[in-house]
C-alpha cells in the first residue's frame, strides 16, 4: 500500500499507524490508519475503510441471519 503523508487542514502532517479499529461497536481488527499528531484527528484510509465495511456487513447479515432464525 502508497503511504502518502498529505498535510492535514490543521497545518500538520499526517502519519499513519497500525492501531485496533472498534467502529460503532464492531470489533474491524488492527488496521492502518492516518492520523495527525498535531490535532489528535484520525482518518480511516480508504484501503482500511474498505475492511471496516466489509466487517459491518458481515455482522449485519449475521444479525440478520439471528433474527430469521427466530422468527422460524
Ligand atoms: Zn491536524
Amino acid at each position: 500500500m502508497k503511504k502518502l503523508a498529505y498535510p492535514c487542514p490543521c497545518g500538520g502532517r499526517i502519519k499513519w499507524k497500525k492501531e485496533k479499529v472498534v467502529y460503532e461497536g464492531i470489533d474491524c481488527g488492527v488496521l492502518d490508519i492516518e492520523y495527525c499528531p498535531k490535532c489528535g484527528e484520525e482518518y480511516l484510509p480508504e484501503e482500511s475503510m474498505k475492511i471496516v465495511e466489509e466487517k459491518i456487513e458481515c455482522v449485519e447479515c449475521m444479525l440478520l441471519s439471528e433474527e430469521v432464525l427466530k422468527k422460524t
